[in-house]
């Protein structure tokens, strides 16, 4: 019953979002919440109004990227209000409500899709164009629950790095979204080959093309390839988006989001 009313209020605070996104890889470390933020700035900058809901409560980096710490949610009878951003983001994270950037969320699965769960039904986002929801690896308990809690949500995009043993990785993800009826918007391969901060020039260090071949397979879109940029990197641990920069990685960004966006 607490759940049937839970879902009802799920479905109310989403259907005033035009479009539901989640991210999502098989493998950590491969740029998925580097995707979000920077999908997120790059509509956001388009004129858009949009929110970030960070799902990865054991690991949650979207405060830090999106250069929101040590800030705290409010809350009321209404439900509990979002970050917004300077630039006017609205965001959401288990990491806001931690006393410190160092404290674990020790938690087992019910609760953790409990929390999730209650970023869907009890912030207010109000009316929003997006709504990007950054996921933790794996194809597990969360990614099941955002999946089937959101009803009308757009689908998934599934970043992953060129090496084997990430794409074999992503192509799980595929499958999990397959079983689950999601569509899958496409698949964006991160860290193909490495800007030369000397010269420029693109050199292939994890091998080419395995996340476009993957997706060829898999019958799925291939989004595109964002090189390895230190400027990137760089950036994030600074809390701005790499997009607001002008380099290798934000020009193959901006023809990701296209195709996302078409
Ligand atoms: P995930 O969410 O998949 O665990 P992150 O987005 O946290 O991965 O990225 C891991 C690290 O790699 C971060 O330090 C991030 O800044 C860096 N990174 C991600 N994509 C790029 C890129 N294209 N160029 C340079 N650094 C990147």
């Amino acid at each position: 019953k607490a759940m049937e009313m839970q879902n009802a209020k799920i479905r109310e605070n989403m259907g005033k979002i035009k479009h539901k996104i989640a991210i999502l890889s098989g493998k950590g470390g491969v740029g998925k919440s580097t995707v979000t933020v920077n999908l997120a700035a790059t509509l956001n900058a388009m004129g858009k109004k949009v929110g970030v809901l960070d799902g990865d409560i054991h690991g949650p980096n979207i405060p830090k990227m999106l250069g929101v710490e040590n800030v705290q949610p409010m809350g009321d009878e209404n439900g509990i209000y979002p970050i917004t951003t300077k630039d006017g983001i609205k965001t959401m994270s288990i990491g806001y409500f931690l006393p410190n950037k160092d404290t674990p969320v020790i938690w087992r699965g019910p609760r953790i899709s409990g929390a999730v769960r209650q970023f869907l039904s009890d912030v207010i986002w109000g009316d929003l164009d997006y709504l990007l929801i950054d996921t933790p690896p794996g194809t597990g308990d969360i990614q099941i629950t955002i999946m089937q809690a959101i009803p009308d949500i757009d689908g998934v995009v599934i970043v992953t790095t060129p090496e084997d043993v990430a794409v074999l990785d992503a192509r799980k993800s595929v499958a999990m979204a397959k079983t689950t009826n999601i569509p899958i918007i496409g698949i964006i391969e991160n860290m193909g080959g490495f800007v030369c901060p000397h010269c420029n020039k693109v050199v292939d260090i994890f091998g080419k093309g395995g996340g476009e071949k993957a997706a060829k397979e898999l019958g799925v879109e291939f989004l595109g390839r964002i090189p390895l940029d230190v400027k990137a990197r760089e950036a994030s641990d600074k809390g701005i988006p790499m997009v607001s920069l002008d380099c290798t990685a934000t020009k193959e960004f901006k023809k990701v989001v296209e195709k996302i966006v078409e």
